[in-house]
């Protein structure tokens, strides 16, 4: 290629990235407005952390085995020679805030949501991307069960706000300190004994982490680990009692879910509960919503020795499987005749939009057929018409587009008509 042609190449978007244009951004803007009214009706308050954090934050929080950290982060040395990460997920960086700003003080439980773009290096394929949003939420501080049923109980009114409703729960609960080690051994006794059957990925985790071979998407690993003993089987009192109690919670609020042992969740930090909400929607099972309790990251972060549980819903995800809503408030289109009304123009849109009234001037001079065939391209509900002699009147027409119907009156009362009518 030479110059003069690399010149003219047009510079492409990122693979796996993808513009919000604006036909679509109304649909975002309309689920994250929903899950801010819900998850405020339940307590939970904004925390927005910044968009790359020291790697270590993840290595320590995600886990260092796990595949996010292992093969998906997107890692950078900056120019003061730091090693730096762009956000995977967004546990670690709640964990990191309340313990840096001892938001801990405050009186528990401590619930926070947040909502805005990961970034993971996985293969690109249809509906996921490397820069991907999620809804996130997490509550500190509540041992008591009842806030895992009440986490997902929410989760489900997000789902109903947006008319997502084939849905099924699924729900497991991967034991604690106390009881994984001993499972672990037995896990990786069966995994040992499988001999070649496993990947060489899942052949390698048998002795840094044997349950993220749950985690693998090779058939093969897949229908080993099938067999494999089940954390379920193997709960201590505390995480037996702890799953009893939290379906029971789950029972009162009506939810139906089904468990899952295999459901292990791709991160290291869980502890008893861990659920995933699937659509069933899109043919397969595909998760939108996942989460679980990580009782020890706080105390492992050098911070007080707080439980929290939390779940992230992919906003892509969950928005292929929403109905869209065009949301296209009435707009009133401003048409005017000759430099002088074009003065006149513009004043009268500024008093229409400190009213709060969306308001179309366009620039370009032309004649009254003109306007009308334009406002009408561009959906006006409404078509004012300024002129020299409305000026000197104080009166202005107001012609309503779907009626046809024209009207006329000072700015005073077509804004009380356009906010009558809307
Ligand atoms: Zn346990
Ligand atoms: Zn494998």
């Amino acid at each position: 290629m030479n110059e003069d042609a690399r010149a003219k190449k047009e510079i492409a978007a990122i693979k796996g990235t993808k513009d919000i244009l604006p036909a679509e951004a109304g649909n975002w803007q309309w689920a994250e407005a929903a899950a801010r009214q819900i998850f405020e009706l339940y307590g939970y308050r904004e925390l927005r952390a910044p968009v790359f954090e020291a790697t270590e934050l993840f290595e320590k929080g995600t886990g260092r085995a796990s595949d996010v950290v292992v093969k998906e982060m997107y890692t950078f040395i900056d120019k003061g020679g730091r090693s730096i990460t762009l956000r995977p997920e967004y546990t670690p960086s709640v964990v990191r805030a309340i313990v840096e700003h001892r938001l801990d003080l405050q009186p528990e439980p401590l619930r926070f949501y947040f909502m805005g773009p990961m970034f993971r290096y996985d293969k690109p394929q249809k509906g996921r991307y490397r820069q991907f949003h999620q809804i996130d939420v997490e509550v500190f501080g509540e041992k008591d069960p009842a806030i895992d049923a009440e986490t997902i109980e929410m989760a489900h009114a997000l789902l109903a706000r947006l008319g997502v409703t084939e849905t099924e729960t699924l729900v497991n609960s991967v034991g604690c300190k106390a009881c994984r080690p001993a499972y672990h051994r037995e896990l990786k006794a069966a995994a040992e004994k499988t001999g070649d059957v496993l990947c060489a990925d899942c052949r390698r985790k048998i002795d840094t982490n044997p349950l993220r071979i749950f985690d693998c998407k090779v058939e093969a690993c897949r229908e080993a680990a099938a067999m494999f003993p089940r954390i379920i089987d193997h709960l201590c009192d505390e995480c037996r009692d702890h799953f009893v109690r939290f379906r029971s919670c789950l029972d009162l609020y009506k939810i139906p879910y089904r468990i899952d042992p295999l459901l292990v969740r791709g991160l290291d930090y869980y502890t008893k509960t861990a659920f995933e909400i699937v659509t069933t929607k899109l043919g397969a099972q595909n998760a939108i919503c996942g989460g679980g309790r990580y009782d020890d990251m706080m105390k492992e972060f050098g911070g007080p020795d707080l439980c929290g549980i939390g779940f992230a819903m992919g906003m892509e995800r969950l928005l292929s499987v929403t109905e869209p809503r065009p949301v296209q408030g009435k707009v009133l289109y401003v048409a005017y005749l000759g430099d002088e009304a074009k003065k006149v123009g513009m004043k009268l849109a500024r008093i229409f939009r400190r009213a709060a009234i969306e308001c179309l001037l366009e620039f370009k001079d032309k004649g009254l057929k003109a306007h009308m065939a334009r406002a009408n391209k561009l959906g006006a509900a409404w078509v004012i018409i300024a002129g020299e002699d409305e000026l000197r009147k104080g009166r202005y027409p107001l012609k309503d587009m779907g009626s046809g119907v024209q009207t006329e009156g000072t700015p005073e009362e077509i804004i009380r008509a356009i906010q009558e009518s809307a």
